[in-house]
C-alpha cells in the first residue's frame, strides 16, 4: 500500500498559505485542515470573554474546551482574530491542547493538507511533502492592507508593516514550536509570485517529492 499523502504547508502571516493549501488539496482531492483557526478560535473567546490573552492558565482551559463546531465563525478570518491568536498561540498549554485534533487529521488513511507553522516541524514530522512558503515583510503587509482596503476597512500600510513584522516576531521568536522552516521542507517564495505562479511552483515541488 502506497503511504498516504500528507502535506504541510508552513509559513508567516499573509504569505499566501491558506490558499495555496486550499487549492494543493483540491488538485490532489485531500481533506484540508487551516490551523490557524483553532488559535483563532481560542484567542477570540478568550477576548470575548473578557480574559487577558496573556494569561496561560485561562487561554489553556479555554483550548481545552474548544468544540471544533466554533470553527465555522466567519469572524475568526478578520485580522484582529489573527492578532488574538497570535498571543495565545505563545502558551505551551494551548498549543498541547490542540495537538491531538492536528494529528488525527493528519493521520487520516487518504492522506491531508494542512496549514500552520509547526506542522512540519511538530505537528507531523512525517509529512510525505513539506512546504515552507514565505514572502519579504513588505509584500505581505501590502497584500493584508488591499484585502482590507477591499472589503471597504480604513487601513494604514504602515501600521499594517508594523503588525506583520511584530507577529513575525511573536511567532518565530516563541519558545515552544517557532515559526521555522523544516530541514527538509521545500522554500517557496511567492514575493514576485502571483497565486497561480505559486500553485505551479507548489506542484512542482510535490511532484519532484513522489518522484
Ligand atoms: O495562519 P493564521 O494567520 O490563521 O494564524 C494565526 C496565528 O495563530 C499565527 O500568527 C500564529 O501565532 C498562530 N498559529 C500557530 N500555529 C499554527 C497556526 C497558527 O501558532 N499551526
Amino acid at each position: 500500500m502506497s503511504r498516504p499523502l500528507t502535506i504541510a504547508i508552513d509559513g508567516p502571516a499573509a504569505a499566501g498559505k491558506g490558499t495555496l493549501a486550499k487549492r494543493i488539496a483540491a488538485r490532489y482531492g485531500l481533506p484540508y485542515l487551516d490551523t490557524g483557526l483553532l488559535y483563532r478560535a481560542v484567542g477570540k473567546l478568550a477576548f470575548d470573554a473578557g480574559v487577558d490573552l496573556d494569561d496561560a492558565a485561562r487561554a489553556t482551559d479555554i483550548a481545552k474546551r474548544l468544540e471544533f463546531s466554533h470553527l465555522d465563525d466567519p469572524a475568526l478570518r478578520g485580522h484582529e482574530a489573527g492578532e488574538h491568536a497570535s498571543r495565545v498561540a505563545v502558551h505551551p498549554g494551548v498549543r498541547a491542547a490542540l495537538v491531538d485534533f492536528q494529528r488525527s487529521f493528519a493521520g487520516q488513511h487518504a492522506g491531508a493538507v494542512l496549514d500552520g507553522r509547526d506542522i512540519g516541524t511538530v505537528i507531523w514530522p512525517q509529512a510525505r511533502v513539506k512546504i515552507f512558503v514565505t514572502a519579504s515583510a513588505e509584500v505581505r503587509a501590502r497584500r493584508r492592507t488591499d484585502e482590507l482596503l477591499a472589503k471597504g476597512r480604513a487601513v494604514d500600510y504602515d501600521r499594517i508593516l508594523a503588525e506583520v513584522k511584530a507577529r513575525d516576531e511573536r511567532d518565530a521568536g516563541r519558545t515552544v514550536a517557532p515559526l521555522k522552516a523544516a530541514d527538509d521542507a521545500h522554500l517557496l517564495d511567492t514575493s514576485e509570485l502571483d497565486i497561480d505562479g505559486a500553485f505551479r511552483a507548489a506542484c512542482e515541488a510535490i511532484e519532484r517529492s513522489l518522484a
